[in-house]
């Protein structure tokens, strides 16, 4: 059955919200991004089990995204579903020292709701714009902090329709990496942290004060991805670009941005292709003059090559 003849029995599926070409930049950060075939909010878990489910049996393309916020999809149609697990499955339980969300929570309002509980741990993702699940997969981290520090298990619907328990060491958390990234088929619904017990005042102290840093060096008002590349080694990825002239360089409406060079922005018109070509320039430019391999931290979707989903 074509995708087109689909929508019937999608909506006969009752999986959440539902939606038809559904332009993916109103939901990446970056704010670029073709339609997908179909978008859809899932309602609670098991509909994220039904709606796999239909897509496994039917070969139908699917992924799940958190906020967007590491994406970096391409300008034509994805031909296929795309499953948001944000309003379905944002729950957050406190027991004791620890704290257990949901897949789609998102990261700042939880590191602030840990604060004000008393629960230090989460100071890290205070200015990070993902989700739980978004965040598991990435490893994502700052200050020298990231989840795998926190992390005490997980539950994960795999690729045979089954929720299982994750442990830490089953993770294998590394800089910007997790076994989600082997097992793209595999999808986080919850996660379980273990936290430590501190003055709420003191927590917040320190999301505040990491807060007005990020607003004094990224360029928190404008649309981006956060930092486009990993660093490579000790240096860190900016400095390389720096060292090339490339801070402020512009390629149609994506820029690498003045105020941080490891940031892509885009100027309001930037097209995805923009920003690709300007990654690619970045990372051209920086291999040529430095003899250093950047690599990208976003992610890319539904392009030719460079192919994740
Ligand atoms: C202004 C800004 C600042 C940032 N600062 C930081 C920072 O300090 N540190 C840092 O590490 N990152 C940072 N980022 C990048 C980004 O926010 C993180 O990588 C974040 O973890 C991505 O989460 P997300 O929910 O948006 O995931 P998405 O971008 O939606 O998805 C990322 C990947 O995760 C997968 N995924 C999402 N949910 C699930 C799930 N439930 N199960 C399995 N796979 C899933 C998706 O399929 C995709 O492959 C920043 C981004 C911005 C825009």
């Amino acid at each position: 059955m074509s995708l087109e003849k689909m929508y019937d029995q999608l909506v006969e599926l009752e999986l959440g919200e539902l939606l038809e070409d559904e332009p993916l930049y109103k939901h990446t950060t970056f704010k670029v991004g073709g339609p997908a075939k179909y978008f859809i909010y899932i309602k609670d878990l098991e509909a994220l089990q039904k709606g796999i489910s239909f897509c496994q049996k039917n070969h139908i393309k699917h992924m799940v995204i958190g906020n967007g916020s590491d994406l970096l999809f391409s300008d034509k149609e994805y031909t296929g579903i795309v499953f948001s697990l944000m309003k379905g499955l944002n729950n957050v339980k406190i027991n004791g020292s620890k704290i257990i969300a949901e897949a789609g929570v998102g990261m700042i309002a939880l590191s602030y709701q840990a604060a004000k509980t008393g629960l230090s741990g989460f100071e890290f993702m205070g200015g990070i714009p993902g989700t739980i699940g978004g965040g598991i997969y990435m490893n994502a981290g700052a200050y020298k902090y990231c989840f795998a520090d926190v992390f005490e298990s997980c539950l994960v619907l795999n690729d045979q329709g089954h929720i299982v328990e994750l442990s830490k060491e089953d993770m294998k958390f590394g800089y910007r990496h997790s076994l989600l990234q082997e097992r793209k088929d595999w999808i986080l619904v919850e996660a379980t942290f273990q936290m430590t017990p501190k003055d709420p005042k003191e927590i917040s102290a320190v999301l505040d004060k990491r807060k007005e840093k990020r607003m004094t060096s990224q360029p928190w008002n404008f649309a981006s991805a956060g930092s486009v590349f990993r660093n490579p080694d000790d240096k860190a990825a900016w400095q390389y670009i720096d060292e090339c002239g490339l801070r402020g360089f512009e390629i149609g409406g994506a820029q690498v941005s003045p105020k941080h060079s490891n940031f892509i922005v885009n100027n309001g018109y930037a097209s995805s292709k923009d920003i690709l070509d300007l990654i690619h320039h970045v990372s051209t430019t920086v291999q040529e003059k430095c003899q250093v391999l950047l690599k990208p931290e976003v992610i890319l979707i539904n392009w030719e090559s460079d192919d994740e989903a």
